[in-house]
């Protein structure tokens, strides 16, 4: 427990430093490399762009970085903005016009808790607050009361019952609250992803916080990602990017608070109610932004005995998650694509194959 308050320690620390450093926006210029640093969702995202022109990579950058700032205000769960004009239009059982780049996340938000059997559940939004993480500080004190936990698990917030026609948005059952936390930053950092394209940049990568997005290579080389140990300062193992890929990690270390001795954390178990236990952290890799961070906080509720079925549905292969008694497993897909970090791999890894997908569940976006 003594090292995990240390390493809370240090999280705030370096998190402060980087506010510091981001009071406004930075954009620096190293050799062939520009840098443009913002802090959104709740965490400082680096755009790094290599090899272009400088002008152009300036221009590109500034673009992305205001998207995602517009995206973050946009989003944010808890501030005012489109999701919260959203969410008390749900409260008062209104209809709410939304746009339809908003309305295309929100989709593909019901389509990802569809296939991950309610373990990744957006719409929770109100079980989030109850907990306390709707705040830029963690929670502290006690946990809510059972009977309020209950109260809102029995209302049975669900995406299922967001009906989206165009760019109009309802819902059924007015306990829906959206909370996009578990995939915002993959679905921004698609978005970014593409404005940068859009301007013709090949080799770029959006950094937020080691959740990665790639365009191309850093040079000869590819981008190269360490995954963190959840339990001491340093790296599990690290990831060589391909063009296009993307790199996710859930983590309950990352915004938790502790009370008599147990830590609640904040993934949620929708099922439930309260936080996930078992799973410390889970790494998902794969080639769109939305889903690989949304299956990353799916996998962390799923545990480790349907991890693997949940990752199968939600059309992810390469996973590698740890439990908090240390055990780190990986699917074969993402062990072939662990390289040491220093001397060698963990020396115990317990692979663990995928299921087919069940072909029968069938989950629109539409
Ligand atoms: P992540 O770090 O991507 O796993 O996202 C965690 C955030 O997602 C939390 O801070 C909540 O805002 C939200 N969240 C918590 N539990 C869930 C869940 N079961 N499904 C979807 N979003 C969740
Ligand atoms: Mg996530």
């Amino acid at each position: 427990m003594r090292a995990l308050s240390a390493r809370r320690l240090v999280f705030a620390l370096v998190a402060s430093l980087g506010i510091l450093a981001v009071a406004g926006v930075r954009l620096a210029e190293t050799g062939t490399e520009v840098r443009e640093t913002r802090f959104v969702f709740g965490t400082l995202v680096e755009i790094v762009i290599r090899g272009e022109s400088a002008a152009a990579a300036r221009e590109a950058a500034a673009e992305a970085g205001a998207l995602l700032q517009t995206l973050h205000h946009d989003w944010h769960a808890w501030r005012p903005g489109h999701l919260g004009d959203l969410n008390a239009a749900i409260a008062a059982g209104r209809p709410a016009e939304i746009d339809a780049r908003f309305a295309e996340v929100l989709r593909e938000g019901r389509r990802l808790a569809c296939a991950s059997g309610g373990l990744f559940e957006p719409a929770i939004g109100g079980l989030v607050a109850l907990w306390g993480f709707h705040d830029d500080t963690p929670p502290e004190g006690a946990p809510p009361s059972s009977a309020a936990i209950d109260a809102l698990v029995a209302a049975e917030p669900r995406m299922a019952a967001l009906s989206i026609e165009g760019t109009t948005a309802r819902a059924e059952n007015t306990a829906l609250q959206l909370d996009l936390g578990g995939f915002a930053k993959g679905a921004a950092l698609d978005l970014a992803g593409r404005a940068l394209q859009a301007r013709g940049i090949e080799d770029a990568v959006l950094n937020a916080g080691g959740d990665v997005n790639v365009l191309g290579s850093h040079s000869a080389r590819p981008w190269r990602i360490a995954i963190r140990d959840p339990f001491v300062w340093g790296a599990v193992a690290a990831v060589s990017l391909r063009p296009g890929e993307v790199l996710y990690t859930s983590g309950n270390y990352e915004r938790y608070f502790e009370h008599g001795g147990t830590r609640f954390a904040h993934i949620i178990d929708p099922r439930t109610g309260y936080p996930v236990r078992e799973i410390v952290s889970v790494s998902v890799l794969g080639t769109s932004g939305l889903r690989a961070d949304a299956a990353a906080t799916a996998l962390s509720v799923a545990g480790r005995e349907h991890f693997a079925a949940t990752a199968a549905a939600m059309g992810v292969s390469a996973v590698l998650m740890i439990a908090e008694d240390g055990e780190i497993i990986a699917t074969p897909a993402m062990m072939a694509r662990l390289e040491p970090v220093g001397e060698a791999l963990p020396a115990e890894i317990t692979v663990t194959p995928l299921p087919e997908p069940a072909p029968s569940v069938a989950c629109a976006a539409g």
